[in-house]
């Protein structure tokens, strides 16, 4: 089943005239016209709608904490950053079908009473960029977006802001910080940008796949997405599968999928035919899983369930032929290069984690790196300004938890027992 690539395919879906063909902004027409504000925000409550960039919090729900008082300016940010490793699905859904984003943000601004919005979106991501700005000048040149849309009192002006590489800006309010032109980096909470946000307003901030699905909530109905995926996890998800599969790509499934089939029938299995020696289901700031978690069904509460998150769904398949320790190596150093340096456990921390991993995995490590390893993440973990010193925890734990014979079998032979392994 498919509902947010459902038009994916048709030739140029990205320009205007075949977006409208389809049906395009018909939800907003109906939302504008039919729907008061509130009646928008109790359909997204209703279907179920969950955050997709990774904390899976209720969408309807982040909407109604917007304070009730009009004189107050608010805004709506697309967090567009997508930046968590293994995680592309952004990309394309802004690459292939912008309008469909376009209009899911025109509604949210409806629902919240917000004029302006913002789409903060990665440095790197040049192309969906130009796509989206390409797509929002034509809806605005239409009269599809802009001023008194579809002839009613609602307007709003959507700008698109490109970010400069930075991994934390993915974090909401250091986001907030990068549009303002700050330094990006995480702010004190409370307050919650509910409450004082984009340049101190009322701000709610949702991710690229999350907003893309309000369209076609609004035009089908809550009850039609609630009847989607599971009765906790509704509707669909996309699915960013890498590493050692012969098929990577992105995979738009109902929630609750098994890792099994994502891997097997839609991935097309492991390459070489090997079997599977771990998964990260959400990215890599998600615990990884084991082979004995394959029939784990892919929604918030089952994979929470196991011991991990499905998180943004960047979902990394490694190999038996994975070195475990290398690959963690190489997640510690992202996390230790894109620690904005704020707070002490996260800045010394995850450094600290890079030697001790080079260590073991050059054959040098010592029988008590392992528990030190362990220690460090333990004081990162929970105790850090952010997510970021959480999230860097994660791969070093949980692979000692589910491969600590490995990190042994590096230390007692003193050399990797995976030599030949690479990443390509
Ligand atoms: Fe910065 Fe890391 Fe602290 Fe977050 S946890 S504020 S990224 S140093």
């Amino acid at each position: 089943m498919r509902v947010l690539f459902e038009h994916i395919d048709i030739p140029d879906i990205d320009r205007l005239e075949v977006y409208r063909r389809g049906g395009g902004y018909k939800a907003l027409e109906k939302a504008v016209r039919e729907m008061t504000p509130e009646q928008v925000t109790e359909a997204v409550t209703a279907s179920g709608l969950r955050g997709r960039g990774g904390a899976g919090f209720p969408t309807g729900r982040k909407w109604s904490f917007i304070p009730k008082d009009l004189s107050l300016r608010r805004y709506l940010c697309c967090n567009a950053d997508e930046s968590e490793p293994g995680t592309f699905k952004d990309r394309e859904l802004m690459l292939r079908n912008p309008h469909q984003l376009l209009e899911g943000i025109a509604i949210a601004c409806y629902a919240i009473g917000a004029e302006r919005a913002f789409i903060y979106i990665r440095g790197e991501y040049a192309e969906p960029a130009d796509k989206l700005k390409t797509a929002l000048d034509e809806a605005v040149e239409c009269g599809i977006l802009g001023g008194r849309i579809f002839g009613s009192d609602f307007g709003v002006e959507i700008s698109i802001v490109r970010g400069a590489g930075a991994y934390i800006c993915g974090e909401e309010t250091a986001l907030l910080n990068s549009i303002e032109g700050l330094r990006g980096e995480p702010r004190l909470r409370p307050p919650f940008p509910a409450v004082k946000g984009l340049y101190e307003s009322p701000t709610v901030i949702n991710n690229v796949e999350t907003l893309s699905n309000v369209p076609h909530i609004i035009a089908n109905g809550a009850e039609w997405f609630a009847s989607i995926g599971t009765a906790k996890s509704t509707g669909t998800k996309i699915f960013s599968v890498s590493g050692c599969v012969n098929k990577p790509g992105n995979y738009e499934l109902p929630m609750g999928v098994s890792a099994r089939e994502l891997i097997f029938e839609h991935a097309g299995g492991i390459k070489g035919g090997g079997h599977v020696k771990a998964f990260i289901p959400g990215g890599s700031s998600t615990p990884m899983l084991t082979s004995k978690h394959l029939d784990v069904a892919l929604d918030f509460e089952s994979v929470a369930e196991a011991g991990s998150m499905l998180g943004s769904a960047g979902f990394i398949v490694l190999s038996e032929e994975v070195c475990i320790v290398r690959a963690v190596l190489n997640m510690a150093r992202f996390y230790a290069h894109e620690s904005c340096g704020k707070c002490t456990p996260c800045r010394e921390g995850t450094g600290w984690m890079v030697n001790m991993l080079e260590s073991i995995e050059a054959g040098s490590g010592r029988s008590d790196h392992i528990a030190r390893l362990v220690d460090i993440a333990n004081n990162i973990n929970g105790r850090s300004f952010c997510a970021l010193g959480d999230a860097s925890a994660q791969p070093v734990l949980s692979s000692i938890k589910h491969f600590r014979e490995e990190y042994e079998e590096h230390i007692s032979q003193r050399r990797c027992p995976y030599p030949s392994w690479s990443f390509s």
